[in-house]
C-alpha cells in the first residue's frame, strides 16, 4: 500500500508506557491523549507485559488512532542497560510469554529486597501500598519512587532515582534478566521486530561501545534502533542514525511517555520540536511483513 506524503509525514510515537506497566494512564487514556494531540499512531510498549496492548487497540479503533501492539524487553548485557522494543507480538508465542513471565518472577524477587534496603536506610514503605500503587500493573522502580514521594522521603522521581533507586544508588538492587541472544529469538519467534531502545541512554561510556553492541545485536537478529527519542539532542540523534545507516537498521523514534508520572514528557513530542513521521511505522510494518 503505498502513501501520499501527506500521510508518510503524519505524527506518531512507537514508545508508551500505560498502567500496565510504569506509566500512570491507562492504555486507553493514552489513546484518547493520542488523538487529543493528533497523533496518526502510538505503539504501546510496556515493560515486560503485553497485557495493555488490547485495551489499546480497542480504543484506536474506535478513536481512529492506529495501535500498534508492541513491549519492552530488558536484556543483561555487560554493564549496559539494554532495552529490546519488539513491534506486532503474537499472542499466545510461548517462547515469548516464558521470557515475559521470567522477566515478571525476577522483578517480584526484586522488589521487597529494595523495600528492605529502604528500610534499612530508614525509609520503610508498605509492600501492600507498593502493589495498590501499581493498580495490578508490572511494579516497576517509578512506583517505588511515586510512594517515596507521597510519604515526603524525596520530592520528585529524579531525587528518588539519584538518591535511592538508580544503578549503583543506596537502595539498588540487580534484577535477573535474559541474554539479549534469548530475548531476540523469543521477540522472532513471536514475529516481533526488534529494535534497540534509547542506544544513546545505555550507561554507554563512549560511541565505540554502543558501536559494537549495535554490531553485536545485528548479528542476533536486531531490525531497528529508536533513533529519535525524548531526551535527544541533535548530535545523539545524528549518531543513532549513523549507526542505523552502517548496519543497515531501520531508523524509529518514540517519547518514552508515562503519563503524568514523568510531566517533561509530552506524547508525539520529541526534543527541538520534532515529531516522528508515519513513515518510519511504514517500514517497520514493511519489514514485519518479512518476518
Ligand atoms: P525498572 O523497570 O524497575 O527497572 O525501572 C526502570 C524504569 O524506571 C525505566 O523504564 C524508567 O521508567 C524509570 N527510570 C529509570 N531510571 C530513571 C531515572 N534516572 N530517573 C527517572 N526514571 C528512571
Ligand atoms: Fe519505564
Ligand atoms: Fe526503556
Ligand atoms: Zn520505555
Amino acid at each position: 500500500m503505498s502513501l501520499t506524503w501527506e500521510e508518510e509525514r503524519r505524527p506518531i510515537d512507537l514508545h508508551v508506557h500505560t498502567t500496565a506497566s510504569d506509566g500512570d494512564m491507562t492504555p486507553a487514556a493514552c489513546v484518547e491523549e493520542a488523538k487529543r494531540v493528533g497523533l496518526a499512531a502510538i505503539a504501546v510498549t510496556d515493560h515486560d507485559t503485553t497485557a495493555g496492548n488490547a485495551e489499546a487497540e480497542a480504543r484506536g479503533a474506535e478513536l481512529g488512532v492506529e495501535v500498534v501492539p508492541g513491549v519492552e524487553v530488558s536484556v543483561e548485557h555487560e554493564a549496559l542497560t539494554v532495552h529490546l522494543l519488539g513491534y506486532w507480538p503474537e499472542a499466545n508465542a510461548p517462547a515469548l510469554g516464558a521470557l515475559l513471565a521470567g522477566l515478571r518472577e525476577q522483578r517480584e524477587e526484586r522488589n521487597p529486597r529494595i523495600l528492605r534496603r529502604l528500610a534499612e536506610l530508614g525509609y520503610p514503605l508498605d509492600e501492600a501500598e507498593l502493589i495498590a500503587e501499581a493498580g495490578g500493573g508490572v511494579i516497576g522502580r517509578p512506583h517505588i519512587a511515586a510512594l517515596m514521594i507521597r510519604k515526603g522521603y524525596v520530592a520528585s522521581l529524579d531525587e528518588a532515582f539519584d538518591r535511592f533507586l538508580a544503578k549503583g544508588a543506596a537502595a539498588y538492587v540487580e534484577r535477573g534478566k535474559p541474554a539479549p541472544e534469548a530475548a531476540i529469538k523469543a521477540l522472532l519467534a513471536a514475529r516481533a521486530v526488534p529494535v534497540l531502545a534509547h542506544p544513546a541512554t545505555i550507561g554507554a561510556r563512549s560511541e565505540a561501545e554502543v558501536e559494537r553492541l549495535v554490531a553485536q545485536l545485528k548479528e542476533m537478529g536486531l531490525r531497528g534502533i529508536e533513533a529519535y527519542y525524548h531526551a535527544y539532542s541533535p548530535g545523539q540523534i545524528a549518531a543513532c542514525l549513523r549507526l542505523a545507516r552502517r548496519f543497515g537498521l531501520l531508523v524509529t523514534g518514540g517519547t518514552d511517555y508515562h503519563g503524568t508520572r514523568k510531566p517533561e514528557v509530552r506524547l508525539g513530542c520529541i526534543g527541538g520540536g520534532l515529531c516522528v513521521p508515519y513513515r518510519l511505522l511504514a517500514l517497520l510494518k514493511a519489514e514485519r511483513g518479512r518476518l
